[in-house]
C-alpha cells in the first residue's frame, strides 16, 4: 500500500567536504520531499557500529572497517525526508551503491563515477555521497538512533497540495 512515510538520509563527509549539500538536499526538496529534521553530525565509532550493524555480517570486517572510517572522517549532515513512499523514492534518487553503475540523474551518478573493482583494489570506500535507509524497518531503526522526536517536526510545506 503507497503510504506516507519518513526516511533517514546522511550526506556522508564527501558530500560535506564537497560543498554539495545544498545541492544535493535541493534534488529532495525538487521530488517533493519534505525535510521533517536535519542536523550535523560528527560520528564516532559507536555511532557507526550501530548505524552499520550488519556490514560486517554482510561484506566482511574490511569493508565494515574501511566504511565506519570513512563515515567519520569528517561531519556528516542527517536527514529525515517525508513523503509517499519516501524510502523507496529516496533510494530511486539516490542511485546505485557504486556510482559507476548507478544512472545519470542520480544523485551518485551525477555527482561520482568510481566503480567498486577500483574501491577494492585500492582498498578504499565506495564514496558515494549519500546513504539512505533500504526498507521501512531499517528507516524506524535508523530514524530512532539518529533523532529523539522533539528533533522531528510536523508541518506544512506551501506545495504539499500538490506534491503529496
Ligand atoms: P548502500 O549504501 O547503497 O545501501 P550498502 O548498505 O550495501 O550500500 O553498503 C553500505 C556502504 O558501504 C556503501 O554505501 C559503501 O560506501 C560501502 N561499501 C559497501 N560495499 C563496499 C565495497 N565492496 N567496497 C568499498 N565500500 C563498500
Amino acid at each position: 500500500m503507497a503510504t506516507v512515510e519518513r526516511t533517514l538520509v546522511l550526506l556522508k563527509p564527501d558530500a560535506v567536504a564537497r560543498g554539495l549539500i545544498g545541492r544535493v538536499v535541493q534534488r529532495f526538496e525538487d521530488a517533493g520531499l519534505k525535510v521533517v529534521g536535519t542536523k550535523m553530525v560528527q560520528m564516532d565509532a559507536e555511532l557507526a557500529k550501530k548505524h552499520y550493524f550488519d556490514l560486517e555480517e554482510r561484506f566482511g570486517k574490511e569493508v565494515f572497517d574501511l566504511t565506519a572510517n570513512f563515515m567519520q572522517m569528517g561531519p556528516v549532515i542527517a536527514l529525515v525526508l517525508e513523503g509517499v513512499d519516501a524510502v523507496a523514492n529516496v533510494r530511486r534518487l539516490v542511485g546505485a551503491t557504486f556510482p559507476n553503475e548507478s544512472a545519470p540523474g542520480t544523485i551518485r551518478g551525477d555527482f561520482a563515477h568510481v566503480s567498486k573493482a577500483y574501491s577494492q583494489s585500492n582498498k578504499i570506500v565506495a564514496a558515494n555521497l549519500v546513504h539512505a535507509s533500504g526498507k521501512p524497518d531499517e528507516a524506524k531503526y535508523e530514524i530512532d538512533l539518529w533523532f529523539d522526536s522533539a528533533e522531528l517536526f510536523d508541518y506544512q510545506t506551501v506545495a504539499e497540495k500538490y506534491t503529496f
